[in-house]
């Protein structure tokens, strides 16, 4: 079914690569207001980290029909200057693709500066929930993982997508307008 949704979130692969969180965030997409992209070099490095018994990446995106956009461009990587040069690949084909969110098992990978730059956030997939109270209700302490030490770092509210004020905000990931409204 084509997407009619605003805002494009851009798949990192280790968030391909799991199953659980994958199934999470795709089922879920149909009623939020968010489109999931990814690209060839994303789903390869995703395939490479899947385990022999699991499904490849390749085969779910062809069964249902996920988004593929292309990989990025080396001017694109080239610009990048404080992400790890692993994760260049990854944002730069964001960019390119014009996603407001990467949604990523390591948050950390990407640069402030880059993120703040291009106009983008990095988001942990419980992160990027947040923005779905309404959905999924409110968030319950989760005890059997550890939460990552930076769960959000960018330039983006999660919930409505606009830009942040502080423009290097790495760990507020709501606006003043949606931190009030999912207030408890
Ligand atoms: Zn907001």
């Amino acid at each position: 079914m084509p997407s009619t949704s605003r805002v494009r979130v851009f798949v990192d692969a280790d968030v391909l690569a799991s199953p659980v969180p994958r199934t999470i965030l795709y089922l879920a997409r149909p009623l939020s207001d968010y489109e999931l992209v990814h690209s060839l070099f994303v789903e390869t490095d995703a395939e490479r980290h899947q385990k022999a018994a699991h499904i490849p990446v390749s085969t779910l995106r062809q069964r249902w029909d996920w988004q593929v956009v292309p990989d990025a461009e080396s001017e694109y990587i080239s610009g990048l200057t404080d992400t790890d040069d692993k994760d260049k690949p990854v944002l730069g084909a964001a960019i390119a693709a014009r996603a407001t969110f990467v949604v990523t098992a390591n948050v950390r990978h990407f640069g402030a500066g880059d993120l703040s730059a291009y106009g983008l956030s990095a988001v942990h997939l419980p992160a990027l929930f947040v923005a779905y109270r309404d959905l999924f209700g409110p968030p319950t302490p989760d005890a059997t993982h550890r939460p990552p030490a930076i769960p959000f770092r960018g330039v983006r509210c999660i919930r409505c997508a606009r830009h942040l004020e502080d423009e290097q905000a790495s760990t507020t990931s709501l606006c003043d307008t949606c931190r009030a409204d999912v207030r408890p």
